[in-house]
């Protein structure tokens, strides 16, 4: 690991200054993804501006029709709230289903959209539950957040402070988790508001991703042999030691079917 300069921030004016005054700094929240990364010396911020202190940063609230997570919250916080587990069972159980305990502990929501890891659960709960990343600049909508491989609409210096999901009426998460991380091989979020629905995909493409031919199909009926026969070109999906590209297209058509399956039994 490289040296570098270590703060704590004492609330978000002071993590933001921090990030302007200083050469090369990163944020730092549950340290999950910017530790080992550190460690294998892939990245050599001058300083470390850790959020952890900022106790505006965490919680979660229902506000009428959405659910709002502090970009704090760590992931086995948001598996436990009971708040959530009533509006969206769907995003306690994608929370619930991160790696391990200990990385549940540690990582955070705002890490996890912040990094935008092609493999990451939050995405697809992100873009499927036409959330809104909050920062302390601006509202960013789900849509427009991913950008590419560990890319993002953020820009230098900006931090997340909030993510806001929009209750669904009904949404379903399952992945194809990879048995040693527990990352998602192919994850996928159905989710329905009224006569809209959105099938948001992780884990498949360099970043999350919509397939709005299946959401066509399930705003027409929704029942899982409406998605059946919608087959995802491999061209632009991830092929790599875990499993190819194809692969990735077939699970994607599964999980949206066993995703639709689920929620109309
Ligand atoms: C063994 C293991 C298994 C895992 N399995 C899974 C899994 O199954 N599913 C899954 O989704 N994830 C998984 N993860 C990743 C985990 O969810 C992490 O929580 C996540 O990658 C990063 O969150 P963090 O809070 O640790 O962020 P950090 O590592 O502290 O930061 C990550 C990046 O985000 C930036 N950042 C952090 N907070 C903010 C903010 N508020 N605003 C702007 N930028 C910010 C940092 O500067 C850094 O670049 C796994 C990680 C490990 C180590």
């Amino acid at each position: 690991m490289h040296n570098f300069n270590y703060h704590h921030a004492a609330d978000i004016a002071d993590a933001a200054l921090k990030l302007k005054v200083t050469v090369e700094p990163k944020l730092l929240a549950g340290g999950m993804t910017l530790l080992p990364t550190l460690k294998n010396r892939l990245a050599q911020p001058s300083d470390l501006i850790d959020l952890a202190k900022i106790d505006g940063l965490k919680g979660i609230s229902v506000e009428g029709k959405e659910v709002v997570v502090k970009a704090m919250t760590t992931h086995a916080v948001v598996a436990a709230s009971t708040d959530v587990r009533k509006a969206i069972p769907a995003l306690a159980d994608l929370a619930d289903g991160i790696g391990d305990p200990a990385v549940r502990h540690r990582g955070t929501i705002g890490g996890s959209v912040a990094n935008s890891d092609p493999a990451a659960d939050y995405p697809a709960g992100v873009l499927g539950l036409d959330a809104v990343v909050e920062t302390n600049e601006r509202k960013i909508n789900a849509d427009d957040f991913f950008t590419g491989l560990f890319e993002t609409a953020l820009k230098p210096g900006e931090i997340i402070t909030a993510v806001r999901f929009k209750i669904p009426d009904r949404a379903h998460y399952m992945k194809f988790r990879h048995p040693a991380s527990g990352y998602a091989v192919v994850g996928v979020m159905v989710a329905q508001y009224g006569a809209k629905v959105r099938v948001a995909v992780t884990g498949a493409g360099p970043n999350a991703f919509r397939v709005r031919a299946m959401e066509d199909a399930l705003e027409k009926s929704f029942a899982p042999a409406s998605v059946a026969n919608i087959k995802i070109p491999a061209g632009d999906l991830l092929g790599d030691i875990h499993c190819s590209a194809e692969y990735r297209a077939h699970l994607v058509n599964v999980y949206a079917r066993r995703c639709v399956e689920a929620l109309v039994k």
